[in-house]
């Protein structure tokens, strides 16, 4: 049994097709999954998704990259949101310095606003962090609260630096790139009681399906690279992952 922590099946690609794609998972074994929100239209979705499927669960927030005209009407919507029951977390919020959209004054303010809202409700975060590690760090070591590394990309040593202050890794679709050194060299060298899976569908497609669209059902891919880096039993590794998510997300 399988938990996909993060998948945009809100997405325009995804959204018409949804049944479908959530049919595809739980033949695959993947039996919950978390729909993430990145703004204010795409949150409201994971909700009614959610709100329509068992074990499918969302999170709301406001994307760096989707923050630029972001208003507090639009964050109190957010805080509103949070308080369903189907909502585990607060998510996705960070700072993204690859595209360069939005100021990162204005990234770094509207993520603390979010951080400090999902304190308030003590939901955790699940973070974007693109080209942004060391800020991002910091912020979590100032605000400190707990939470998921989503799609993480950065090193091991920062993946450690990470967990220390109470976030969590979830690898996504890069560890099973041949050429994926680094997210390779996570999987191997971070604790499995420290990891979670994910596809951040439909980007990112698992090896040997690049270049296709991504469903939720991939995450297999993800958990089978891991099983194999680390040699251990892709069973073992779905387990303890799902246990890992289920504990964070406070699904009983
Ligand atoms: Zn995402």
């Amino acid at each position: 049994m399988f938990f996909n922590t993060h998948s945009h099946l809100n997405s325009e690609q995804l959204y018409s097709c949804r049944d479908q794609y959530i049919c595809h998972a739980h033949e695959a074994g993947v039996e919950y999954i978390v729909i993430a929100g990145y703004d204010l239209l795409s949150s409201k979705k994971a909700v009614e998704i959610a709100r329509e499927y068992k074990n499918i669960y969302a999170t709301v927030g406001i994307s760096p990259n989707d923050c630029l005209n972001v208003n507090d009407d639009e964050i109190r919507e957010i805080e509103a949101l949070l308080q369903d029951p189907c909502v585990v977390a607060l998510g996705e919020i960070g700072l993204d310095y690859y595209w360069d959209d939005v100021p990162h004054h204005q990234q770094k303010d509207i993520f603390i606003k979010q951080i400090e809202i999902a304190k308030k409700y003590n939901k955790p975060i699940v973070i974007h962090a693109r080209d942004a590690y060391e800020d991002t760090y910091n912020i979590l070591k100032q605000t400190a609260h707990r939470g998921i590394m989503h799609c993480y990309s950065g090193s091991v040593e920062m993946a450690k630096r990470f967990i220390e202050i109470g976030y969590e890794i979830s690898l996504a679709g890069p560890v099973t790139f041949k050429n994926a050194k680094v997210p390779k060299s996570v999987a191997e060298n971070i604790g499995i009681d420290h990891l979670m899976i994910e596809t951040d569908c439909p980007y990112l497609t698992p090896h040997p399906f690049r270049g296709k669209l991504n469903e939720p059902a991939n995450v297999v891919y993800i958990a089978q690279e891991i099983a194999k880096l680390k040699n251990m039993e892709i069973e073992d590794v779905a387990r303890i992952t799902t246990f890992n998510a289920k504990r964070m997300f406070g699904i009983k």
